[in-house]
């Protein structure tokens, strides 16, 4: 699908700072790096996921198939002779208790652990964008995915990936101007020795975003909302 004509959703981006990240060397020109890619990686926003944090993002995801689970991305950005790059580095877990159909809820004590965790990363790493999975919903951002991330992620270089361990499919959102949309694809950088792996992984992967999964979810939503205020309208009846 082409990622251009993805409706997307307008965001007011609120107190963003102008970024002037430092100069680094771009992921492509690094010798004994290798990119892998799955689905067709938009040229801007030029994002990098390390096969490791790719492959702690899956062993969450997949290892909690019944339910949505979901964490931070942690990396860097900075600015290479191809313009900026968002380089993520590694994956934590956040403790999703209070998760929904289709989002997640980050909360206080989710972020406290959180940072409790990124402490004891390299102090140069930030936080990047976050991840989810969406266990048999498929690849979107529901309404709630968007207000998330307009409100904690909504620097222009921050990402949301976005799993769904049960069909295999993933997929990369990200600002594109003021709007938030897919990616197109992702890059994947392994090291010499990880690329065997990296391949195999990105074999595995579709890279498939639906809007008509968005609808359906959104219908979902607004059905199940339906049938609680009927539920709550037969107990006050019952009550009478
Ligand atoms: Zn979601």
């Amino acid at each position: 699908m082409d990622p251009e004509a993805e409706p997307g959703i307008e965001i007011e981006l609120h107190d963003v700072q102008p970024e002037q990240p430092e100069a680094g060397t771009d992921p492509a020109d690094r010798e004994g790096t290798k990119i892998v890619a799955v689905g067709s990686p938009v040229a801007r926003p030029r994002v990098f996921v390390h096969y490791g944090c790719l492959k702690q993002v899956l062993g969450h995801a997949y290892g909690e198939v019944d339910r949505e689970v979901g964490g931070v991305l942690v990396g860097k950005n900075f600015r290479s002779r191809h313009g900026l790059v968002t380089e993520l580095t590694a994956a934590i877990a956040a403790r999703t208790e209070k998760a929904g159909l289709g989002h997640i809820t980050f909360s206080h004590e989710a972020w406290n652990d959180i940072y409790r965790q990124l402490d004891e990363l390299e102090p140069q790493l930030r936080i990047m964008g976050w991840y989810h999975s969406h266990p048999g919903f498929g690849i979107f951002l529901s309404h709630q995915d968007k207000f998330i991330h307009g409100s904690f992620f909504a620097g222009s270089q921050n990402v949301a990936l976005v799993v769904d361990p049960l069909s295999g499919c993933v997929g990369m959102f990200g600002w594109r101007g003021r709007r938030l949309g897919s990616l197109g694809g992702i890059r994947i950088l392994a090291a010499e020795e990880h690329q065997a792996a990296a391949e195999q992984l990105a074999e595995k992967l579709h890279y498939i975003v639906s809007d008509r999964q968005e609808h359906v979810h959104g219908l979902r939503e607004r059905l199940g909302k339906t049938i609680r205020r009927l539920a709550q309208g037969q107990q006050r009846f019952e009550a009478r």
